[in-house]
């Protein structure tokens, strides 16, 4: 769960009885960072119809983003751009349902 700005971590939890009043989301899947592995975690979730949100602290995209050529990822073609790349991971989560918050 996440509601004002903090992260409420459940460990083996059978049963959890919302207090009156809660007014957040709740989701089967909570990924922190929204880096190429977040991001990867949140398409696999998404696609499988979990109810999946990434939280990211600073710009969505990790350290590939503050590359120009990208040239070793599997299926990145000629000229692809770190921004770029993450622009359309990013698309895609989403197109699965993915929700992201920083
Ligand atoms: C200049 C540069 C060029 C590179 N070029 C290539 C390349 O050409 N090919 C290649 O394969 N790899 C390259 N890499 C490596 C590649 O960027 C990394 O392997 C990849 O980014 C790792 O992804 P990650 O999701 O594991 O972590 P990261 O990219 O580090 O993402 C982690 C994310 O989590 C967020 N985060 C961390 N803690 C929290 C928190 N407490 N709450 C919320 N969010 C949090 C961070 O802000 C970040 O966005 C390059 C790296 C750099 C720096």
């Amino acid at each position: 769960m996440y509601q004002n700005n903090k992260i409420f971590i459940y460990k083996n939890v059978k049963k959890i009885t919302i207090k009156e009043g809660f007014i957040g989301d709740i989701y089967d899947l909570i990924i922190i960072g929204s880096g190429p592995a977040g991001l990867s975690a949140g398409l696999y979730g998404a696609r499988a119809k979990l109810k999946t949100l990434i939280l990211e602290k600073g710009k969505a995209g990790g350290q590939i983003v503050t590359t120009h050529d990208v040239a070793n990822y599997p299926g990145s073609v000629e000229n692809a751009s770190g921004p770029k790349l993450i622009a359309r991971m990013v698309e895609q989560c989403k197109s699965f349902g993915a929700e992201m918050k920083s």
